[in-house]
């Protein structure tokens, strides 16, 4: 066995024995329901070996983590425009809030928050349907991760929109400012539903892989985005991929991350793996408990911190 398969085993058989879990998200009443109990991990290093431990197969609704692949989009289809409608710096705020787009005129603090991935879906959807819109970065995820089988789950989607007032608050708010260009219902359905996307661990560790490489998938050298882009993107997963809780990962794990409510996050140690986390109870900032503290233990025993290499 080798020093990473232990390790995941090891943290895999402690976090299910932990009895702190944290609260699962409940305003998405559907995501309400998932066992607090479910915990997944699965590590993909460089050589595309995946070491998988806990329920690695098990989907989950990716929710926020989705917003690292439309940022990724987003910059595809209009390069470094995109950053007139949504800013870099961390926002210091809880994911959902609406505070600082008064005084910003509209345009949201960076990519992550629910304000500015509702404007980075609004970039993906101008010129097409919401449908293929929807469609664009649920064929981009499955292409990632080599898996046709990823699903948009309906239900949560529905579940979302129909208590999704603040989201609706938000996009109503930055139309005001003439940040939306598309119908407020239109971005908001396809940002609802790429909040929705179900996937595993495995899956997710999968389409991560270009953020940790360069933006190369090493096993079929296809480049996704280049090695400049795959940094900043890195950059903004660290400083604002957790919220109000990112300086507190970047401290404790080191390695930039993406979290979303339904329990799940994404993190990069970069050259050497793509990993993804997954347990659905969430701390005081809407971030996995056991995934962050999985994460802080996983990068810790492997010397794995984009801070210092011992
Ligand atoms: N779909 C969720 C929302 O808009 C995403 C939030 C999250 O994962 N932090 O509220």
């Amino acid at each position: 066995m080798t020093e990473l398969e232990a390790a995941v085993q090891e943290i895999a058989a402690e976090m299910a024995a932990r009895p702190d879990r944290g609260e699962v998200a409940s305003y998405i009443s559907e995501l309400a329901g998932v066992d607090p109990g479910a915990f997944g991990i699965v590590v993909i290093d460089a050589d595309g070996n995946a070491v998988a431990g806990g329920d690695a197969d098990t989907p989950f609704s990716i929710q926020s983590v989705s917003k690292v692949f439309t940022l990724t989009l987003a910059l595809g289809m209009v390069g470094d425009l995109l950053w007139r409608r949504v800013g870099r710096e961390p926002s210091g705020n809880p994911f959902n809030s609406i505070v600082q787009l008064e005084r910003e005129r509209g345009v949201p603090r960076n990519p992550f928050i629910n304000a500015g991935a509702i404007a980075v879906t609004d970039v993906i959807l101008s010129g097409h349907q919401p449908r293929e819109a929807l469609g664009e970065i649920l064929r981009f995820l499955q292409f990632l991760a080599q898996d046709d089988t990823i699903y948009v789950d309906r239900a949560v989607a529905e579940s979302e929109k129909r208590t999704g007032f603040r989201n609706i608050a938000l996009a109503n708010y930055m139309k005001s400012f003439g940040v939306i260009a598309n119908p407020v219902d239109f971005t908001l359905g396809v940002y609802f539903h790429h909040c929705a996307i179900a996937m595993t661990c495995r899956q997710l560790a999968m389409a991560g892989r270009y953020l940790a490489h360069s933006g190369r998938i090493p096993s079929t050298g296809s480049s996704v985005v280049s090695p400049e882009r795959a940094r900043r993107i890195n950059a903004l997963m660290l400083t604002c991929g957790h919220y109000d809780g990112s300086g507190e990962f970047a401290y404790r794990v080191g390695l930039p991350g993406k979290s979303g409510v339904g329990g799940g996050i994404l993190a990069v140690a970069p050259g050497r793996a793509s990993i993804a986390v997954w347990s659905p109870g969430l701390d005081a900032n809407g971030n996995s408990h056991l995934g962050r503290i999985a994460l802080e233990k996983l990068a810790r025993r492997m010397g794995w911190s984009i801070f210092g290499t011992e």
